[in-house]
């Protein structure tokens, strides 16, 4: 039990939210789950407590409204325009002193648009973006980098994170966070990418990809994808981390835009940002993150 319970609404429970929302379930939070996708809310509700909804307006009076939706532009779009039963969106509804936490993977900029936005109602935004895939969404230990302009609201906020992730940093200002995230994942899709052309020129000289993996993680090109993914999920064949190519081409575009707004060359980052809308073009954005092998492995071959 958390030593608070809060009234939390929380939107988007896909494969990073779903567990995320059951844990703050387990911590004794009355807990509101809003999706799109209805049969999902239905289920969420029976298997892991709580209520489901998909009517925005039974989150008016939640105190504390976490967003864990595809992009920045979603979560903008859900809290200033809303549609059906919240025209003018969620923050319409909310009560002044309500605190957003938008733990999306969103773009920094729109983030501090959106937080001068809700400012004007008296609403305060935190963003607090997460890593560690859906396992660690499930089981409590995701990696959370949060950035906030409101004190009082963080220290609110900092338990019900707690629920979710067993390391938290802050990282600064509103914005923060969600640039230290596309950074993250700019840096992981290189690894992967780069691991990806070694397996396919190895495979191509006669070296087995199995063994390449093996040296790989005793060796200085040892990265979290050969740790974890390469095996089961490209040389074994699963391509299943829940985590789509679409969200991950887009993270990495988050980062290339961050770059040109700050004005640091980064050539390195447009190309992997090239390699990722590639990969998402061919196979379509739903499919797994790890297919872009064989979207790269096509491409090679022709
Ligand atoms: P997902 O597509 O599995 O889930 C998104 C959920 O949002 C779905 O249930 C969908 O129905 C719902 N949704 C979409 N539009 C909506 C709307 N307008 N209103 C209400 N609900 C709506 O995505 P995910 O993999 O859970 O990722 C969520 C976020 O977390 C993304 O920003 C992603 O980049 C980030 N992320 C994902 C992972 C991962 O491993 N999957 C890891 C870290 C961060």
């Amino acid at each position: 039990m958390s030593d608070t319970p809060m009234k939390i609404g929380f939107i988007g429970i896909g494969n990073m939210g779903w567990g995320m929302a059951a844990n703050l379930v387990k911590a004794g939070h009355q807990l509101t789950a809003f999706d799109t996708d209805a049969q999902r809310v239905e289920r969420f509700a029976r298997e892991c407590g709580g209520r489901g909804t998909t009517q925005l307006s039974d989150l008016a009076d939640a105190g504390v409204v976490i967003t864990m939706l595809p992009t920045g532009a979603i979560v903008r779009e859900v809290l200033t325009q809303g549609k059906d039963d919240a025209n003018g969106g969620l923050a319409a509804l909310l009560q002044p002193g309500s605190i957003v936490v938008d733990m999306s993977s969103s773009e920094p900029v729109g983030t501090r648009d959106l937080g001068h936005a809700l400012a004007q109602r008296g609403i305060a935004l935190i963003d607090a973006p997460v890593s560690g895939g859906v396992a660690r969404a499930d089981n409590g230990t995701l990696a959370i980098m949060y950035g906030s302009d409101d004190a009082i609201a963080l220290e609110r906020m900092l338990p019900v994170l707690r629920a979710m992730g067993d390391r938290l940093f802050a990282t600064g200002a509103l914005g923060c966070g969600h640039a230290m995230k596309a950074l993250n994942n700019y840096v992981a899709a290189t690894a992967f990418a780069a691991t990806s052309e070694a397996l396919l020129i190895g495979s191509r000289f006669g070296l087995d990809p199995a063994t390449m993996v093996d040296i790989l993680n005793v060796s200085t090109g040892r990265n979290f994808h050969t740790d974890v993914v390469m095996k089961d999920h490209v040389v074994g064949g699963k391509f299943a981390t829940g985590f789509a190519v679409g969200l991950l081409a887009k993270d990495v575009k988050i980062a290339a835009d961050l770059g040109a707004a700050v004005h640091q060359p980064s050539p390195v980052l447009d190309l992997v940002r090239d390699r990722w809308a590639y990969a998402r073009d061919a196979l379509g954005a739903n499919r797994d993150n790890t297919e872009a092998f064989l979207a790269w492995k096509g491409q090679a071959a022709q």
